[in-house]
């Protein structure tokens, strides 16, 4: 797997293996909605639509954003729905099933398949999700990219809380913010 895709470095495999070390814990929620309203900006400027659905969407990636940490009862969105949180934990563990490209799709294929004229709303969310499936790449935990296989892949080793995750926050929130968002994505 490794040699097929040679910047990925394989990470720990299984649930809850990894100690909790300085090391192993997450990009911090509000980097996460940064980068996924700055992701929804990039796609409500492709959409141009009306403001009203211009301010779902954003909602949309935002959501999206928050929502792989659901199956984390400390996380932003978790601790908002703490015994739903409690329940996936339990049953699935932190960065396995909600943090897989393979949910990303279920969702977006049942989404869909039952209310298509919505697509704007589910590539929204979808668009945040993948923001966040992505930027937890760069924390050395990373994410199982071939749910349901284990193994989990990272491409860096970015310390939560860190002078870099500051950075990135920094970064995103001026591409969600302001004009230049859409120059740069
Ligand atoms: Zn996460």
């Amino acid at each position: 797997m490794a040699s097929a895709l040679p910047e990925l470095r394989a990470g720990n495999v299984g649930n809850k293996t990894r100690p909790a070390g300085k090391e192993g814990r997450e990009v911090t929620g509000i980097t996460h909605a940064f980068a996924g309203l700055a992701s929804g900006m990039a796609l409500v400027s492709y959409y141009e639509a009306a403001p009203d659905v211009t301010a779902l969407m954003l909602t949309a990636s935002l959501i999206g954003s928050l929502f792989p940490d659901i199956d984390l009862a400390t996380s932003k969105l978790g601790s908002k729905v703490k015994p739903v949180s409690t329940l996936i934990h339990y049953v699935f563990g932190h960065r396995t099933l909600f943090h897989s490209p393979l949910l990303l799709f279920a969702l977006y294929g049942t989404a869909m398949h039952w209310v298509p004229a919505y697509q704007m709303y589910w590539l929204a969310f979808s668009i945040g999700m993948a923001s966040h499936l992505l930027l937890d790449m760069f924390n050395i935990k990373g994410i199982p990219l071939f749910y349901p296989m284990k193994k989990r892949f990272h491409l860096a080793k970015i310390k939560t809380g860190g002078s870099i995750d500051a950075f990135l926050s920094i970064v995103f929130a001026i591409c969600a913010l302001t004009p230049l968002g859409r120059l740069v994505f």
